[in-house]
C-alpha cells in the first residue's frame, strides 16, 4: 500500500462527508496493521459541538470492528487551499491507539495525491504525558 493509494481512498472519502454548515469535506483513510484501510469522512451536526472528524470516524469504525493498531494515517481536506492537520481532538484519540511513530500523510489539496505534510503522531501531539496509561500499542 503506497501512500498515493492511501491518499487516494482518504480522498474518495471526502466524498461522502456531511458537512452542509462548513462545506469542508475531510476525508481519511487508516492503513491498518492487518493490511485493511478503514475509511472515515467529517459528520457535522447542527449542534456544531457534535459533528465528528473524519479521522476520529476512521478510528472508530477501526476498533468497532477488531483492528487496534496501524501503520499510518492519511488524510484529504479538498476544499482547503493548503493541507490540514488533525485537530487537537483527533490527536489525542488517535494517539490513544497509534504508536509516536505512526506516519500521518496531509494531502496537497491542489496537488490530488501529494502529501504537503508527512509527520508523526509523536510530532502532532509531543510531551503526550498520558503515554503509557492507556493502549501501549
Ligand atoms: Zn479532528
Amino acid at each position: 500500500m503506497t501512500k498515493e493509494t492511501l491518499l487516494q481512498m482518504a480522498r474518495n472519502t471526502a466524498a461522502f462527508a456531511y458537512a452542509p454548515y462548513s462545506g469542508f469535506r475531510v476525508g481519511a483513510a487508516l492503513l491498518c496493521s492487518d493490511g485493511s484501510v478503514v475509511t472515515g469522512a467529517n459528520i457535522e451536526n447542527r449542534s456544531y459541538g457534535l459533528t465528528i472528524c473524519a479521522e476520529r470516524v476512521a478510528i472508530a469504525t477501526a476498533v468497532s470492528t477488531g483492528r487496534t493498531t496501524f501503520r499510518a494515517l492519511a488524510i484529504s481536506t479538498p476544499d482547503a487551499n493548503e493541507p490540514v492537520a488533525p485537530c487537537g481532538a483527533c490527536r489525542q484519540v488517535i494517539s490513544e491507539f497509534a504508536p509516536p511513530e505512526l506516519p500521518v500523510y496531509c494531502e496537497d489539496p491542489q496537488r490530488p495525491g501529494v502529501e504537503l505534510i508527512q509527520t508523526t503522531v509523536g510530532e502532532l501531539l509531543p510531551f503526550d504525558s498520558l503515554q503509557g496509561l492507556g493502549n501501549d500499542h
